[in-house]
């Protein structure tokens, strides 16, 4: 196979040229190099067809995708020079989570496209991409806030390792499919009232190879394929949510024709905690105190995801207020620092009195010039506050 140009290098455009950008560049060298205009020049004509080719591809969102991730082997089948050799320097380096972007449904859709229509020619038989395999992760409420190191079993299709996938019992021959003669599809030709229809379909023998194991591999029954289940090891990022989605590059299923494997998505699911609650990168947690503690304030030990905090209730703090302890909450992804601890107090009324404590507290009432319980005064004071309350 001649060494082919870049497409980018070929219309003259950066690898982050906008779709515009594409088209005028092309637009420019087509009218440029058309071979109507440049009779006396034989290299036009193969310029032309360069131009035309790299225009048709990045032109395309879906195909110029293709191209980003695999160069010109992702086209390696239109070319008919059978299933492109992919480097695994050929793939891009992405971090655990989507570049963003990214439709994994897309591929899906594309695949199916293969199977049941047969697609355009040179798609039957280049490579496809594996499928993706989506998954759940059930993490623990520290797990997810730290990270955490967890082994995941999966279920997938993987290349039959005995026949590498081409389907042919290790030692015997593989031929030209005699269904296709080589060709990749079978064509039904159907009479009807309104004339002849071609139906183009993929070829049911060779599934599109244009090759068959008359002898069919022993592991797989031929299929190049089988379905294996694999332990993995995945690590989780620390400040991982519900929610939230952990993509693992190439841990999805094999793909065909020497296509790349699709990509593992792990679905995070955090299991509740008895004691924070999760507030983006804030853990909230509410602390009981004693009434008294509430009203002359006191220094308490509160628990934080790692282990205690002291922290200082302030005189006179009021049922519900919240304590910031800054730096105690989730660390955030991506490793910019931590959200806070907020402490929420409940203050506690104590359900059982001794007669002394009783009597104590009716002398608190009179210090504070409040009519104890009981008396006609209290009665009139609460009928007050609730007519007023009322807006009688
Ligand atoms: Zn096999
Ligand atoms: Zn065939």
């Amino acid at each position: 196979m001649a060494t082919k140009r870049d497409y980018y290098e070929v219309l003259g455009v950066s690898r982050d040229a906008t779709q515009e950008e594409i088209k005028r560049a092309y637009r420019k060298l087509a009218r440029q190099y058309h071979p109507d205009v440049n009779k006396d020049d034989p290299q036009a004509e193969e310029k032309f067809k360069e131009i035309n080719e790299a225009y048709r591809v990045l032109s395309d969102p879906k195909t110029r995708e293709q191209y980003d991730r695999f160069g010109h082997a992702a086209f390696d089948g239109a070319n008919g020079a059978g299933p492109g050799g992919f480097g695994p320097g050929g793939f891009g380096d992405f971090g655990p989570f989507g570049a963003g972007g990214f439709d994994p449904f897309g591929d899906l859709f594309d695949d199916l496209f293969d199977v049941f229509t047969g697609g355009r020619r040179q798609r039957s038989r280049g490579p496809v991409r594996g499928r993706d395999v989506e998954m759940e992760i059930d993490l623990d409420f520290k797990e997810a806030a730290f990270g955490v190191e967890k082994t995941i079993d999966v279920e997938r299709v993987e290349a039959c390792s005995r026949c590498q996938g081409n389907g042919a019992e290790p030692g015997t021959p593989i031929q030209t499919c005699p269904e296709c003669k080589g060709t990749g599809e079978v064509r039904h030709v159907r009479a009807t009232a309104f004339g002849q229809f071609v139906n183009i379909v993929v070829c049911p023998r060779c599934r599109g190879e244009g090759k068959w194991a008359s002898t069919p591999c022993r592991e797989c029954g031929g299929a190049g394929q089988v379905q294996r289940r694999r332990r993995i090891s995945v690590k989780i990022p620390a400040g991982v949510d519900t929610g939230n989605r952990i993509r693992l590059r190439g841990e999805g299923e094999a793909g065909m024709r020497g296509g790349p494997p699709g990509d593992l998505y792990l679905y995070v699911r955090v299991r509740p905690h008895p004691m924070f609650v999760r507030d983006g990168d804030n853990v909230i947690c509410e602390v009981p105190i004693s009434f008294v503690q509430a009203a002359l304030g006191d220094e308490i030990e509160v628990p934080t995801l790692e282990g205690t905090h002291k922290l200082k209730i302030p005189e006179g703090t009021q049922p519900g207020s919240e304590f910031r302890i800054r730096g105690q909450g989730i660390p955030r992804m991506g490793g910019y620092g931590r959200g806070d601890q907020i402490v929420r107090v409940r203050v506690e009324i104590p359900r059982r009195l001794t007669p002394r404590q009783k009597e104590l507290l009716r002398e608190f009432a009179r210090e504070s010039g409040e009519a104890p319980p009981g008396s006609k005064r209290f009665f009139e004071r609460v009928r007050d506050t609730l007519g007023g309350r009322n807006g009688q």
